[in-house]
C-alpha cells in the first residue's frame, strides 16, 4: 500500500519563484508542499529589485513590511560608463526595493505560510515516476528519506536546476554570457550620493562584460559586484578578493573613489556559470520556473521579479492541468509565455552589450524611451505590440547575421 504524503503540487525549493508558484496555487486551493533544504535566513545573491517586483511585493501586502525592514528605496540606476562619466539614468516607475535577500526570502516564505502553503526543510534528491509521469519526490531529513506524491512537481531549485540533474528536463546549455565570472561582498562605510539618489542602483562598466554593481541593501550596507570574462578572472585574479581589487583598480576610479574608506563586512565569493537556459523544461507532472530552467545575466536585476512572474503564471498552468487531466495546453502555453518575455531581455541585454552608446541614445529616444524604461523595469512579458522588442530584436538578428558571414 502507498503510505506517502499527497499533494496536488510539491515545489522544490523556496526562493522567490516557489514562494509565489505556492501562494498563488493556494489562491487556487491546490494543497501545496515546499520542500527546502537551507534553514532560513540564509545568503543568497539578487539584491536589486525591478519596478514590477515592487509591484509584486506590494500585490502581496508587504508594502509595510519592507519599510519596516528598512529596505531601501530604489528610484532609478545609474549607469556609469567607461569615461567614469554619467551616460544614463533609468528611472523606475512603480515603488521597489534594495534588499537584503536572507531576511526578503524569509518574509517570502512567511507569507506563503500564512496563505498555507506547508513547509518541509530537506534536500529533494530524486523524482518518482510512473512510467513517463512524474509523480513526485524523495526528499532527505535528519529523520532520514521520505517519498511525497504529486499531482505537479515544480522545480524552482534555483541554480541548482534540480530536474535538469535528474535527467527530467534538458540538459543545461549556456546562454551568451555565460564566460563571466561575478565576485561580490558586502560593505559599510560606502561613499553614497546625496539623498534621494543615495539608495539607487550603480551599474559601472569599462568595456563588454567588464562591469561592476553598487546595491545598498541597508541604511548603512553596500553590496558590490565585479563581473568580469572567465579568462581574465583565473589569469589574472584566481580569488573572489583579487578580482574585487582588481575591479577597484580598473574598472572605473569612481569605484574606487566611493569605496576608498569602506570596510568589507561579509566574506567575498565568487559565482561562474550563471548564464543558461534549459529545454525542455516542462513535462507530463512535471515544470520548472525561475533560474532552474533559465538565468540570463545580472545586468539588468531581473532575476528576481521573472522567479517571482514565472512562480505566479506558472500556477495558472497548473491549477488549469489539474482541473482538466491535459496538461500540454496549459504547460506549454506557460512555456512559450516564458520563452517570449526571456528572449526579449536576452535581445535587450545583447543589445546594451553589443552598443552601448546607441542603447544610451534609445534612452533618450522619446520615442522609444517609455517602452525601453518599462522593459528595463520587468515588462519584459506584458508588451505585446510594443515598438521597442522588435527594434532591439531586428538589430540582434543583424548582428548575428554578420557574424555568420566573417
Ligand atoms: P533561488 O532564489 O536560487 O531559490 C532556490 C531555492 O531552492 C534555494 O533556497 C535553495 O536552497 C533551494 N534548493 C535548491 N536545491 C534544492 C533541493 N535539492 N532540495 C530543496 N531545496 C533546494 N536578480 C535580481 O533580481 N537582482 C539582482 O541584483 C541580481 N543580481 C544577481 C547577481 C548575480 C551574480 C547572479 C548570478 C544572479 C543575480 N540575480 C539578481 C538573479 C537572482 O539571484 C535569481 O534570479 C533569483 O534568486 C532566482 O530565484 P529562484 O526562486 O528561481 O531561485
Amino acid at each position: 500500500m502507498n503510505t506517502n504524503a499527497n499533494y496536488d503540487v510539491v515545489i522544490i525549493g523556496s526562493g522567490p519563484a516557489g514562494s509565489l508558484c505556492g501562494i498563488e496555487c493556494r489562491k487556487k486551493g491546490l494543497s501545496v508542499l515546499c520542500i527546502e533544504k537551507d534553514e532560513f535566513p540564509r545568503f543568497h545573491i539578487g539584491e536589486s529589485l525591478t519596478g514590477n517586483a515592487g509591484q509584486i511585493i506590494t500585490d502581496l501586502g508587504l508594502y509595510d513590511k519592507m519599510e519596516e525592514a528598512e529596505f531601501p528605496n530604489k528610484l532609478g540606476v545609474n549607469v556609469i560608463g567607461s569615461l567614469s562619466k554619467n551616460e544614463f539614468f533609468i528611472p523606475i516607475l512603480a515603488k521597489t526595493w534594495q534588499v537584503r535577500r536572507s531576511s526578503f526570502d524569509k518574509m517570502l516564505k512567511e507569507k506563503a505560510l500564512e496563505h498555507g502553503v506547508e513547509y518541509q526543510t530537506g534536500m529533494v534528491t530524486d523524482v518518482l515516476r510512473d512510467g513517463e509521469k512524474v509523480v513526485g519526490a524523495t526528499y532527505k531529513t535528519a529523520a532520514g528519506s521520505q517519498n511525497v506524491n504529486s499531482k505537479v512537481l515544480v522545480d524552482a531549485s534555483g541554480q541548482t536546476t534540480f530536474l535538469s540533474r535528474k535527467g527530467v528536463a534538458g540538459k543545461r546549455k549556456v546562454e551568451f554570457f555565460s564566460q563571466q565570472i561575478a565576485s561580490f561582498a558586502h560593505f559599510e562605510n560606502v561613499e553614497r550620493d546625496l539623498p534621494p539618489f543615495s539608495t539607487n542602483t550603480t551599474i559601472l562598466y569599462s568595456k563588454q562584460y567588464h562591469w561592476s554593481w553598487i546595491i545598498p541593501i541597508s541604511p548603512t550596507t553596500d553590496s558590490l559586484g565585479v563581473v568580469i570574462p572567465k579568462d581574465l578572472y583565473y589569469k589574472e585574479c584566481n580569488s573572489p578578493e583579487a578580482a574585487i581589487e582588481w575591479g577597484m583598480n580598473n574598472i572605473s576610479p569612481e569605484l574606487k573613489r566611493r569605496f576608498k574608506n569602506a570596510e568589507q563586512v561579509e566574506a567575498s565569493q565568487s559565482m561562474a556559470d550563471f548564464s543558461y537556459r534549459i529545454e525542455p523544461f516542462v513535462g507530463d507532472g512535471w515544470l520548472c520556473i525561475g533560474d532552474s530552467h533559465r538565468f540570463l545575466d545580472p545586468i539588468f536585476s531581473y532575476g528576481v521579479s521573472f522567479g517571482m512572474k514565472e512562480g505566479i503564471r506558472s500556477a495558472e498552468a497548473i491549477a488549469t492541468s489539474i482541473q482538466t487531466g491535459d496538461w500540454k495546453t496549459p504547460f506549454y502555453a506557460f512555456r512559450d509565455w516564458s520563452n517570449k518575455g526571456q528572449q526579449i531581455a536576452a535581445d535587450l541585454i545583447r543589445y546594451f552589450w553589443i552598443y552601448p552608446i546607441f542603447f544610451g541614445y534609445q534612452m533618450q529616444n522619446p520615442d522609444l524611451r517609455d517602452e525601453v524604461i518599462r522593459l528595463l523595469g520587468g515588462c519584459c512579458f506584458d508588451c505585446e505590440g510594443w515598438k521597442a522588442p522588435s527594434i532591439f530584436s531586428n538589430a540582434i538578428k543583424e548582428y548575428d547575421r554578420k557574424q555568420m558571414e566573417t
